[in-house]
């Protein structure tokens, strides 16, 4: 596997494959790599012959007072997990190399979609989302890339900035990666402490019963929220962000358990802030 810190080293990599005609697959990442990120290698190098992992804790996404000094970093870790996995380049650039000083090109989507969900907490999050995606595009250019369902209205928003601004990219959305006892897998998850460890549990389980009520009939929104945030509330330890039904494309929120819903929530649990989901498809109701 390369290790690629400067975006002319990609490109020429990325020039030399499709000069053997060969398809390019992209996995942008924070690092501090687990299952649920090489679950999206391991589909990439299923579909494209040569893939590409992108490794940057991006200050753009981050706002005041977040973590970004804290995300966790294991860089050697990160790229012996992409090896194992069958990644052929890995590019892990400075933010430096990524912004130029003063840089004031964003991309952001000028609607509510970003401020739905995450974004009533996180209002600048998004638009650092879109604007490094697009770069991370224009400079591995790939013929798909793929976004794990764990981070649900991303993947929304990222399909449908790719699809407003023409990018001819195939957007993978890969299932949510869980810890054997439920816990969607998360680089956050390391900031918990095993009393919270413990308490997280009640994200899982706010899905799983959520899914469960839906299976049973359950089509009124505000009464399928209430019951999964009555079960949260039951733990002395987590403070509910938001527990939201809202349409799988748009984010905007339902009141009837209709078409592609999506059940998103964020929960502090002490000073972490997890998120969890499910969407409930259409045809499965
Ligand atoms: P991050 O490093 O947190 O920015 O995540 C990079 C990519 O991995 C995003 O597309 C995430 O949605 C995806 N991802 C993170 N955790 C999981 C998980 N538990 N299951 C599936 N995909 C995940």
């Amino acid at each position: 596997m390369k290790i690629a810190t400067t975006i002319p080293e990609v490109r020429a990599q990325v020039a030399a494959w499709k000069k053997e005609g060969l398809t390019v697959g992209l996995v942008p990442t924070m690092g501090y790599l687990h299952e649920g990120h090489a679950s999206l290698v391991d589909k990439a190098v299923s579909l494209c012959d040569r893939v590409v992992a992108s490794d940057f804790v991006n200050p753009t996404q981050f706002g005041p007072g977040e973590d970004l000094e804290a995300y966790p970093r294991d860089f050697d870790r990160d790229c012996a997990l992409l090896e194992e996995h069958g990644c052929d380049l890995v590019f892990h650039p400075a933010v430096e190399e990524m912004y130029v000083p003063n840089a004031a090109t964003f991309v952001e989507i000028q609607s509510d979609m970003p401020k739905q969900l995450c974004g009533q907490t996180r209002p600048t999050h998004f638009k650092g989302v879109c604007t490094v995606v697009s770069k991370l595009f224009n400079i591995v250019t790939p013929d798909k890339a793929f976004f794990g369902q764990k981070d649900a209205q991303q993947l929304a928003i990222i399909r449908r900035m790719v699809r407003e601004l023409s990018y001819g990219i195939e957007i993978v959305g890969c299932p949510i990666v869980r810890e054997a006892d439920g816990l969607a897998k998360s680089s956050r998850n390391t900031y918990l402490d095993p009393a919270q460890r413990k308490a997280a549990l009640v994200l899982s389980q706010a899905v799983f019963l959520g899914q469960r009520l839906v299976q049973e009939g359950e089509r009124d929104a505000r009464k399928l929220v209430s019951a999964m945030e009555a079960h949260i509330k039951g733990e002395p330890l987590a403070r509910i962000d938001y527990v939201s039904a809202v349409d799988g494309v748009t984010m905007e929120p339902v009141e009837r358990i209709e078409g592609d819903v999506l059940v998103a929530m964020a929960v502090y649990i002490g000073k972490t802030r997890l998120i969890d989901n499910f969407v409930v498809e259409e045809s499965a109701l």
